[in-house]
């Protein structure tokens, strides 16, 4: 019974598979790239769930984060089974990968994405599944991405989205953003972690008049997570800054894309970075700060850290290599398509960024994905304020780190596992189910081959955007193959995925950054030497 259930399902997975690349396949309109994608009527078993559920790869160079080896990984139904030397298996049915002269490591991890957003009036043009699809031709493996509650709701929020992804080609996890606070908020925070697997939550301390909090929201929630094992997470701009820098450009007639930049300086990044960064230390919890954009709030984090502070900080891909005179560009569409909060930097910041991370004062590497296409960006023609911010980098992210990181030289490829991938898990407490080629993690695997180039564009580029802010790079490293839950899924420049193949990973609460907090608590009430006890004042 079992069996014709799970071959029914397995004909209903097909049947939707083939319907989705149809309906690819058969609309241009909406700029789809169909290059790459597994043809439908290209013969074979194109386009069907891979029927090897073994394989074997051979001869590669397997890395994790802290060790390295020429070793034999081998697979079976999703799950890494063995990682050694010379694996020999006595069975017909696997498929052999020579990974000779390659580096065989752990499928990237994008710990910030916003597919499927609704923002600025309209929504992010990725959505669970071209999102997906891109990362997978990109050697990313899983990713987590933002729940925006409904009206403040989270319950609603998560529902929304648990919808959202039910074409999820590869495995995924959520963070929630906090957007106001009442009891219900409150109480749900605790059912999303007990119930749902989520263990971050996100606080906007831009955006205001839409998702921005105030200090006092920011220290409820900050406590609040605290008190669950979750990890607070900022958007570090002062919002309220950020509106006049805002009307100054206006004033001052500047209303193109440049204004962007203009309006919203590091310095009112490193003045919200260090203000959540004072009150994460007055509440002593751990913090993540996500996209940090500049030296100034770079700098801030490095202070804390030096000091003892459990501070994470993530720099975004486009942080790390972009400047921002692209968006002083005299063409709008391509001006535009750089514009992100916070902004991308003056040359210098990211050079700085990049030294920070190869030293570790920054952890790990997002992306900050949130595409929207050309017509979308030209919302703000006339008006900055009005351009729908956010960059892609989904695809992007890991040939860009190994070109801009490894190739020249900054961090060696263990240093490159863990900032794609392990210290994610490790973050967010998958680890090392995620991030890690061992016995028993999930076989989510890529192979990279370092002589080989990947080139940028937005013509054969899987995301349904029709610009892309790394046009025209070209590096050495490319990933060649993707194996994602252990099915091939990316291989010979060809994606073969299937929606609703991805699983929600649930992500449990104290991780790491939460062990010794009990300890250094008990530390602070000892250290008050109060109340002191006084004799009656009258007597
Ligand atoms: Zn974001």
């Amino acid at each position: 019974m079992a069996e014709v259930i799970q071959s029914k399902l397995v004909w209903a997975v097909y049947l939707l598979h083939l319907l989705l690349l149809i309906s690819i396949h058969g609309s241009t309109s909406d700029s789809i790239s169909s290059e790459g994608f597994c043809a439908v009527n290209s013969g074979s078993d194109c386009g069907l769930p891979s029927p090897y559920t073994k394989i074997l790869i051979k001869g590669g160079t397997v890395v994790n984060a802290h060790h390295k080896e020429v070793a034999d990984v081998y697979i079976e139904d999703g799950v890494i089974l063995s990682v050694r030397p010379n694996i020999r298996v006595p069975d017909e049915n696997i498929r052999v990968i020579d990974a000779t002269g390659k580096y065989v490591m752990p499928g990237g991890i994008d710990p910030h994405t916003h597919l499927d957003m609704e923002f600025m009036g309209t929504a992010t043009i990725d959505d669970f599944f071209t999102g997906h699809a891109a990362a997978l031709a990109g050697g990313t493996t899983m990713h987590i991405d933002f729940v925006i509650p409904i009206n403040g709701n989270l319950t609603a929020g998560f529902e929304a989205y648990k919808h959202k992804a039910s074409k999820a080609a590869m495995d995924y996890g959520f963070h929630m953003a906090i957007t106001k606070w009442d009891e219900d908020v409150s109480k749900d925070m605790g059912v999303m972690v007990r119930d749902h697997g989520i263990n971050s939550f996100k606080f906007f301390m831009a955006y205001k008049g839409t998702l921005m909090v105030n200090d006092d929201l920011l220290l409820e929630g900050l406590k609040k997570c605290k008190s669950l094992g979750a990890l607070p997470m900022v958007h570090a701009e002062n919002g309220d800054a950020v509106v006049e820098g805002q009307n100054r450009m206006i004033d001052l007639g500047i209303t193109g894309p440049e204004g962007h930049a203009l309006s919203r300086p590091p310095v009112l990044e490193a003045e919200a970075t260090a203000r959540a960064i004072r009150l994460a230390a007055f509440i002593n919890t751990p913090l993540y700060v996500v996209h940090v954009m500049s030296t100034d709030a770079m700098e801030e984090i490095a202070k804390a850290k030096k000091a003892g502070q459990r501070v994470v900080g993530e720099p975004v891909v486009s942080g790390l290599v972009l400047d921002d005179s692209w968006l002083w560009h005299p063409d709008f569409t391509t001006a535009s398509k750089y514009v992100m909060s916070p902004p991308i930097r003056e040359l210098g910041h990211g050079q700085a960024l990049r030294a920070a991370l190869s030293t570790g004062t920054l952890q790990l590497v997002g992306t900050d994905h949130c595409t929207f296409n050309s017509t979308q960006k030209a919302f703000g023609l006339d008006d900055f304020r009005k351009i729908p911010n956010g960059v892609n980098g989904l695809e992007e992210r890991m040939h860009v780190l190994w070109d801009a990181m490894v190739e020249t030289g900054k961090i060696n490829v263990m240093d490159y596992v863990r900032i794609t991938s392990t210290e994610c898990a490790r973050i967010f407490n998958i680890y090392p189910k995620k991030g890690a080629i061992l016995e028993g993690s999930d076989a989510d695997v890529i192979i990279l081959n370092p002589n080989a180039s990947f080139e940028v564009s937005a013509t054969s580029h899987h995301s349904r955007s029709d610009t892309n802010v790394y046009e025209g790079r070209t590096g050495k490293g490319k990933v060649e193959v993707t194996v994602s839950r252990g099915r091939v899924v990316w291989e010979n420049d060809v994606l073969n995925v299937m929606p609703g193949s991805g699983k929600y990973i649930k992500m449990p609460p104290f991780s790491y950054l939460f062990d010794g907090i009990d300890k250094s608590n008990a530390a602070y009430l000892s250290s008050l030497r109060a109340p002191v006890k006084r004799s009656s004042a009258a007597s």
